[in-house]
């Protein structure tokens, strides 16, 4: 059975007060979890030792994540943050090619190859986003754009990457808009993605994790969790109230 997860990704929120306060409650409310999904938290870099230091202290299972790793592990590079110095704070997963850093930080899809390999050589799990926008959609150039995505990790680095890596089905048009897609559109993409990835290694994509993001909410979790190809979730605005996120989880942990 492949693993489920759930992934919060907080952004750029939260100070040190309110992510100790939402971090205390989201561990007291999942524990213990059910079954055996895989819970993670993706803070902001400054807020990444301290939520990592409140997880070591509690034994909790939920894991830390990033939202992003540069390039190079070292350099002159003002600013960044590289994925061994994640290594070193207790990251587990790194989000990777978000659709925000796509648009608003001019990620290509070779910077999204070069980060992924830096992540992987790291021995953390990458969480590669993709997803089409509105007009791509509109186009019917839905599958093309997100197989553009995908295939050149694959070029690079050989199919096996995906044995430690999970996928984000994350439509633009769906993130942070409170459209989300609906249950069908969303299982349509995700198999469409399985099926690609089957006809290089029908194994390995019968066994990657493909979570769904995009305005994902108590109300509508179940219905997308429900889906065949659909194995949990990336969830932005909903992961920052803590009941919220909480009751996420337990809709996939069984
Ligand atoms: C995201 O940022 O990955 C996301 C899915 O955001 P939201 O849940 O707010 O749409």
């Amino acid at each position: 059975m492949r693993q489920r997860a759930v992934i919060g990704n907080w952004k750029m929120h939260g100070s040190i007060k309110s992510v100790r306060n939402l971090m205390v409650e989201i561990m007291d409310g999942l524990s213990p979890l059910a079954g055996d999904l895989e819970v993670a938290v993706c803070p902001s870099f400054v807020h990444l030792d301290l939520v990592g230091k409140l997880l070591r202290g509690s034994g909790s299972r939920i894991k830390l994540g990033a939202q992003d790793a540069h390039m190079k592990d070292k350099g002159a590079y003002t600013g960044d943050v590289s994925a061994p110095m994640l290594a070193d704070l207790g990251t587990s997963f790194v989000l990777v090619g978000h659709s925000e850093r796509r648009n608003s930080a001019g990620e290509t899809n070779d910077i999204v190859v070069s980060k992924f390999g830096a992540i992987q050589a790291s021995g953390l799990i990458p969480v590669l986003c993709v997803g089409e926008s509105l007009s791509q959609r509109e186009e019917g150039v839905t599958e093309k754009t997100i197989f553009s995505q995908i295939d050149p990790i694959v070029e690079k680095f050989g199919f096996s990457v995906f044995e430690k890596a999970l996928i984000a089905y994350e439509p633009v048009w769906a993130i942070g808009t409170g459209k989300t897609a609906t249950p069908d559109q969303a299982q349509s993409v995700h198999e469409l993605i399985r099926v690609h990835l089957a006809k290089e290694d029908a194994k390995t994509a019968d066994s990657v994790s493909i979570i769904y993001g995009g305005s994902v909410n108590s109300n509508n979790a179940e219905d997308l969790f429900k889906q065949k190809d659909v194995d949990g979730g990336l969830i932005g605005g909903a992961s920052l109230k803590a009941e919220e996120f909480i009751s996420i989880c337990k809709s996939v942990d069984r």
